[in-house]
């Protein structure tokens, strides 16, 4: 349907063990955690997870009925099933954000949490998930913001050739991105999301601070802090609630997956362990309990 933009795979990687479980990052999970809270409704039916990973902040959406987590990776999904185990209330997908292999208008809520960190053509990835939106869903977007203390800083003393505070995206690793807060903002609104409410999360992610002053003080202090992003945002993590506006209808009853190649549904689930397309004949792989979407099966 649309042209791929090059896709960042953790596919066998150790990123939550290295990064979360053994990487000293206690103070980020906690502080977003707070601002999750904050920003989703407390109840709701069929809820997207776009970039779920190992399902770390999973747990976290206990007021809903049916919980989609998404990820490009298999090994982290495999990671997530192993953790929160196979239930009616969790469905696994493989796919690739570009290419939602979802009818519109399926989804009550959306979350997006250090993905967009991740996608060379941002808007793109927005638009799709607004597609997967019914009207007046919620969507919680975290994004990697480039005008960060620490980048001005670096900016003001010439440590750092870029700008950060012009509005394109900067790449500082390879599909690694850093966004302007008012282009995601205008991304947002182009593609049919209202913003809501901005928090700012993770003021004090230095090591210094975080060797200096104990875990609980530092988090409080953060979560104090959260309100201001409502006025400027100075942090390296931003969080936005927005809602899906007017336009797209919700999805017909009973539908659910289709076919992200040529977009046509409803899938034939004739046989156990594929779904097929009529429409261009793929066929799409059910595996180890995950509903593999990345590339047609042979
Ligand atoms: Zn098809």
């Amino acid at each position: 349907m649309t042209d791929r933009p090059p896709v960042c795979d953790y596919e066998g990687s150790d990123y939550q063990t290295a990064f979360w479980d053994a990487g000293d990052r206690q103070y980020e999970d906690r502080v977003e955690e707070i601002a999750l809270r904050r920003l989703l409704p407390a109840a709701g039916g069929l809820l997207l997870e776009l970039g779920a990973g190992a399902g770390r902040n999973t747990p976290r959406y206990g007021g809903f009925e049916r919980i989609v987590l998404l990820d490009y990776s298999r090994t982290q999904l495999q990671q997530a099933r192993q953790r929160l185990g196979d239930s009616a209330r969790y469905l696994y997908v493989a796919a690739d954000i570009y290419r939602l292999p979802f009818v519109p208008g399926l989804f009550d809520a959306a979350t997006m949490i250090r993905t967009l960190h991740h996608m060379a053509n941002a808007p793109l990835a927005l638009q799709q998930v607004r597609q997967t939106l019914k009207p007046g869903a919620v969507f919680i977007l975290e994004f990697a913001n480039k005008q960060n203390l620490k980048a001005i800083l670096r900016y003001a003393f010439r440590r750092q050739s870029w700008n950060p505070f012009s509005l394109e995206p900067i790449e500082f690793a390879a599909l690694n991105f850093d966004f302007h807060p008012r282009a995601v903002r205008a991304w947002l609104a182009e593609c049919g999301f209202e913003v809501q409410q901005t928090l700012t999360v993770s003021h004090f992610r230095m090591a210094l601070l975080k060797r200096l002053l104990p875990l609980g003080l530092l988090v409080r202090m953060d979560s104090l802090a959260q309100w201001s992003g409502r006025w400027w945002q100075l942090t390296p993590s931003v969080f936005v609630r927005a809602q899906a506006k007017g336009g797209a209808a919700s999805a017909p009853e009973g539908q659910f997956f289709r076919c992200p190649e040529c977009g046509h549904f409803p899938l034939n689930n004739e046989e156990v362990d594929h779904l097929r397309c009529s429409s261009c004949g793929r066929r799409w792989r059910i595996r180890d309990g995950i509903y593999d979407f990345r590339e047609a099966a042979e």
